[in-house]
């Protein structure tokens, strides 16, 4: 058995009935990190981490009760804190900064028995679609190295492709853990806005941000996604649920549900290989008895303004706490408060993010823009909310066409956008191989809060889709 390929499940299962020791999961875990080193997904291992397996293993030889990810190995991205470990979102500001107290995703992971094994590359502060600005380096394609492996949570993508781990957790603020799932040929879910605790996540842009699982099947997901949602006094955005339900619906079938699909969106897939994809898809839905309407919601094409006005304002105004003076790397030889502010930033943050800051506080010097674009926000959520009555799902690509060229920026932004300008869930799973065995993932959303049928017709078309992976 090569215990690196489990998935959540899987590992827990085989764990609990004694088939294989946690540090023998850990070993297996970080022999694949070192075997794909070259790939650049994992930018540390933790140095205690078989000591947190011989711990779980005595726990379990003790006959006390395990948790539901006892016998599992996660990576976190680097912008999730994990208490006494480094933790730079792959800035060199942040390059010597390691975190007093762990994310709130990251304890509830702990209390269930998981092993934390290390973090993994990403676009610096979630800024990118690419995993290309890192200090680390830029993260390769899990499949072929001459393609990009996106972004922003890179790392945390190549990484459950490669088995380096038995899951990952990564951040979504506009894509950023369903491109790199789609181009990897994973799954990746963007949770509804609030249902993820952020305290002990870097702030990018406040409005949209959500931490989810990227797993190697849609089950694994909704299992982990469980485990750590719920409301948390340490961020006031979590809804008021303790307990989510997200795999009860799993195992039904697609007959008499609606899906629909986006008139506007559909138009705009100009790649003629992942239209075809894409359309064989919907008909197979069909063909299994699932009603496909199609529907227009107002003002979609104007996502992508109202993302980028808002998260730069909200970059500008989080990212503003790092000054030189706290958490971050100090510029050297400054004579006064005013220089070190000024030197810090100006050595410590990327191109990227300086670019995106200017930006943001231009767009807040202009009050009346952030709140134009926050009300336009609430008016394609509206329209969204009403045409989506009696749906169950909404379908679409996750991305225009198989991961581009490492070389190549291809401008995304829509696709990726939309469900956290709209706040609502949104996953990616592979579904289809181009010629080149590169992956090509959907993108299934629902109103807040219907995870649940996301999950249930994603596992359907794992399951009756054909092989993929
Ligand atoms: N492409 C988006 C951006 O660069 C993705 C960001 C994200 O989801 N963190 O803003």
């Amino acid at each position: 058995m090569e215990l690196n390929k489990l998935g959540v499940i899987e590992a827990n299962k085989k764990y609990i009935d004694g088939e294989f020791s946690a540090v023998e999961m850990v070993n297996a875990c970080i022999e694949s990190i070192k075997e794909h080193a070259d790939k650049n997904a994992v930018i540390e291992v933790f140095d205690d981490a078989i000591c947190c397996a011989e711990k779980l293993d005595a726990k379990r030889e003790a006959k006390e009760k395990l948790g539901k990810l006892a016998g599992t190995v996660v990576l976190v991205k680097d912008n999730i804190l994990v208490k006494g470990k480094k933790a730079t979102a792959s800035s060199n500001f942040l390059k010597n900064f390691e975190s007093i107290y762990s994310a709130t995703v990251v304890n509830k992971m702990l209390s269930e028995d998981a092993i934390i094994l290390g973090r993994t590359n990403m676009d610096e502060f979630a800024m990118g679609s690419d995993g290309s600005s890192s200090i680390y380096g830029k993260t390769k394609n899990a499949i072929d190295d001459n393609y990009s492996a996106g972004g922003s949570s890179s790392g945390s993508a190549v990484a459950v492709k490669l088995n380096d781990c038995t899951f990952a957790l990564g951040t979504d603020t506009g894509g950023s853990i369903r491109f790199p799932a789609s181009y990897n040929g994973v799954c990746g879910v963007k949770p509804t806005y609030g249902t993820v605790s952020r305290n002990g996540v870097y702030a990018y842009a406040s409005s949209f941000n959500q931490v989810g699982p990227i797993t190697k099947n849609a089950k694994d997901s909704a299992y982990v996604l469980e485990i750590i949602a719920g409301v948390d006094q340490m961020d006031m955005t979590t809804l008021n649920y303790q307990a989510y339900d997200f795999s009860s619906l799993i195992g039904e079938d697609v007959s008499g549900k609606v899906y629909a699909v986006e008139k506007n969106i559909s138009s705009l897939i100009k790649d003629k290989e992942c239209e075809s994809y894409f359309n064989a898809l919907v008909d197979f839905i069909k063909a299994k008895g699932g009603v496909i309407k199609e529907i227009e919601i107002d003002n979609i094409l104007r996502v992508g303004d109202v993302y980028k006005l808002v998260a730069y304002a909200e970059a500008s105004s989080n990212l503003s706490r790092y000054d030189g003076l706290k958490y971050t790397t100090q510029a050297q030889d400054c004579l006064s408060a005013q220089e070190i502010y000024v030197k810090s930033r100006s050595q410590g943050f990327g191109k990227e993010v300086k670019k995106r800051i200017m930006l943001g506080n231009y767009i807040l010097s202009k009050k009346e823009v952030y709140a134009k674009a926050k009300n336009l926000q609430q008016l394609i959520i509206n329209s969204y909310n009403e045409k989506m009555q009696g749906v169950d799902c909404l379908l679409l690509p996750t991305s225009f066409g198989v991961a581009p060229k490492a070389s190549e920026n291809r401008q995304e932004c829509i696709l990726g956008v939309l469900a956290n300008v709209l706040r609502a869930p949104s996953i990616s799973i592979p579904y289809a191989k181009n010629k080149e065995g590169l992956p090509l993932g959907v993108q299934i959303m629902a109103k807040e809060l219907d995870e649940k049928k996301i999950y249930q017709l994603a596992v359907s078309i794992e399951k009756n889709y054909g092989e993929v992976r």
